[in-house]
């Protein structure tokens, strides 16, 4: 018996729907951050992290700028 099987990756999606989710997230969200409201370096955020239950899907995932971003990785509370 072999027991170097190598641990499945979780499931994620492709490249290409991930973008378009991501579109979708920052389309439901208005293209602005939900945080502080500017429309400049969006990016999509998990509201749960992905090792916790998060998963890849639009009830998931909230617009914030690269700034407010960091900010909530980095204030855990
Ligand atoms: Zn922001
Ligand atoms: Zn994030």
């Amino acid at each position: 018996m072999s027991s170097n099987r190598p641990t499945l990756p979780r499931v994620r999606l492709d490249a290409a729907s991930y973008e378009s989710l991501r579109q979708q997230v920052l389309h439901r969200d208005g293209w602005r951050c939900q945080s502080c409201g500017t429309m400049s370096n969006l990016e999509v955020h998990h509201k749960e992290f992905r090792s916790r239950l998060g998963d890849d899907s639009e009830a998931n995932l909230i617009t914030l700028c690269a700034v407010c971003h960091a900010k909530a990785h980095r204030a855990r509370s």
